[in-house]
């Protein structure tokens, strides 16, 4: 039997929004009283004025979430009971569902069924996979001679800052917040500007799961304000950081001129995607990167942005992208049925029109799309682009866009595929396809990114590690790594008398 379709425009209409903070498990306005406007891309319709956090703000949430971390009210408590109240906040997030989707949706634009089944699936999922981890990592002790004893364990950190982006909003900030979380550390997050509204709906649903107040607080604001104030606050012990690269070169500057606090950056991507004329099914590699590419609109870090094809395919492969492209014209966000949806904001929206524009002048063939669309809503909307003949040179091929458009780039040889793959700033992901078992290690090898598909883009999951090397930053989230990042370790040493 069908699932009942939601009408999201009738629950739309009922769904009340809140844009003040959460501090010590309460709301707040800005202490000053301030606020900004949250705009929905899908209409240019003002949602609710948000509360415009700055630093009076942060040193209040920093100082709950410091005095929760030394009371002990949550770090004191055994693994397996903060286990099962962040298990109940991960039920709390599933029983809220629809409303946490929609709120995603008329936030930043994606198409809500993709809120619903990837952004508040994921983030509950990081969330219990985290709480199901925390009981069972055991610490070490040294192989150390007879008359003495060193262990070696795992502390929380203390109180972590979290700053992050728009387009996943509460996914990234779920990246952050449960293993820090699980591991015993309080919080302070920081959401985009542009999509603040289901960070805050996340620390009330925390509160309701048991998680003891001034645990999880959240103060949204402007980076400026707010983020740099989190990032330069004395008693914060590490941030961990989502967002573009230029952002993140200041979380370095911000620890060196505060408390050398530590930073883990997850930053921009340009990915490369390489079909080789080996690979037999072309139609499946052009319809994976297309519907990788305009997921999520083309505001994915990981996006492959970059395809190399190899020359003697490579008309028939534009061909079928080109083919591909119009499938994922965008569409109402609350339909249930968009492919795409609206691009987050007006600012973000002329960016991505000024590179499709930059292509065009340098000289790239406009295969697909290119243009605004559905202005007449008051929403910022952009066809699926595609671009042939770009030259790796390119502005198009060098910058992330984060919008959607592809850039195609034909390449003869293996060496020279993997060079230009490689010379890039960013190093996120990237993937070959072949079906030469030796020539897909040996380019998987080569690759400098933080993540390699072959034959694939898809797969992804808590289980394995996400972040980049070079630019891409030097953050990695998920896995049983990510408890790295949010606990420091610690050696003690006994003597053992005869
Ligand atoms: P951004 O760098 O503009 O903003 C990210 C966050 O930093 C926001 O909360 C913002 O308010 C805050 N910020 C901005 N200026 C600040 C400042 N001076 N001090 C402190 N905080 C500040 O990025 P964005 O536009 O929100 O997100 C897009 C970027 O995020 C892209 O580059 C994308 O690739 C990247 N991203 C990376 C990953 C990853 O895992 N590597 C995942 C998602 C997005």
């Amino acid at each position: 039997m069908n699932a009942p379709t939601i009408d999201w425009r009738a629950r739309a209409a009922t769904l009340a929004f809140d844009g003040r903070a959460v501090i010590g498990g309460r709301r707040a306005a800005a202490r000053d009283g301030e606020t900004f406007d949250c705009i929905s891309p899908i209409d240019g319709r003002t949602l609710t004025a948000v509360a415009r956090g700055r630093g009076a703000d942060i040193d209040a949430a920093v100082a709950s979430a410091r005095q929760a971390f030394d009371d002990g009210r949550w770090a004191h408590k055994s693994p397996a009971q903060r286990k099962k109240i962040l298990q109940r906040f991960a039920e709390k997030i599933l029983g809220a569902k629809e409303e946490l989707a929609l709120l995603e949706t008329l936030d930043m634009g994606k198409p809500v069924q993709h809120s619903l089944s990837v952004d508040v699936a994921s983030a509950a999922r990081t969330i219990a996979w985290y709480a199901e981890a925390v009981d069972k990592i055991y610490d070490e002790v040294a192989p150390t001679p007879r008359n003495a004893l060193a262990l070696i364990t795992r502390e929380p950190m203390g109180v972590i800052g979290a700053i992050v982006p728009w387009n996943y909003p509460m996914l990234m900030a779920s990246w952050k917040l449960a293993p820090a979380l699980a591991a015993g550390n309080s919080v302070v997050l920081k959401p985009s500007e542009k999509s603040p509204l289901t960070a805050m709906r996340l620390a009330e649903l925390a509160v309701e799961a048991g998680l003891p107040e001034g645990v999880f607080n959240v103060v949204p604001g402007y980076g400026h304000e707010a983020g740099e104030a989190l990032a330069l606050h004395l008693d914060v012990d590490a941030i961990g950081f989502t967002g573009s690269t230029r952002v993140g070169r200041k979380m370095l500057e911000y620890a060196s001129r505060s408390n050398l606090k530590r930073v883990f950056n997850e930053l921009g991507g340009k990915s490369a995607f390489i079909v080789f004329a080996d690979f037999a099914d072309i139609g499946r590699a052009a319809q994976t990167v297309a519907a990788s590419m305009f997921f999520n609109q083309g505001e994915s870090c990981n996006a492959p942005s970059r395809v190399f094809v190899q020359a003697s395919i490579a008309d028939e492969f534009v061909r079928i992208v080109a083919g591909e492209a119009p499938k994922y014209q965008p569409g109402d966000p609350l339909s249930g049925s968009a492919e795409m949806g609206a691009i987050v904001d007006d600012m973000q929206l002329r960016s991505v029109l000024g590179y499709i524009d930059a292509g065009r002048d340098e000289g790239a063939t406009l295969l697909a799309g290119g243009h605004r669309v559905r202005a007449e809503t008051g929403g910022y909307f952009v066809e699926p682009t595609v671009f042939d003949g770009v030259s790796n040179r390119m502005k198009i091929a060098r910058e992330e866009i984060f919008g959607p458009v592809l850039s195609v780039i034909r390449f003869q040889t293996e060496d020279e595929a993997v060079a230009m793959a490689n010379d890039s700033p960013y190093g996120l992901q990237a993937s070959v396809w072949s079906d030469n078992v030796n020539r897909a290690h040996r380019v998987a090898r080569a690759l400098r990114a933080g993540t390699v598909h072959v034959n694939q883009y898809d797969e992804d999951d808590i289980t394995v590690p996400f972040g980049g090397v070079k630019q891409s930053g030097n953050g990695r989230d998920k896995s049983l790594h990510a408890f790295d990042k949010v606990t420091e370790l610690k050696t003690t040493w006994l003597r053992i008398e005869r």
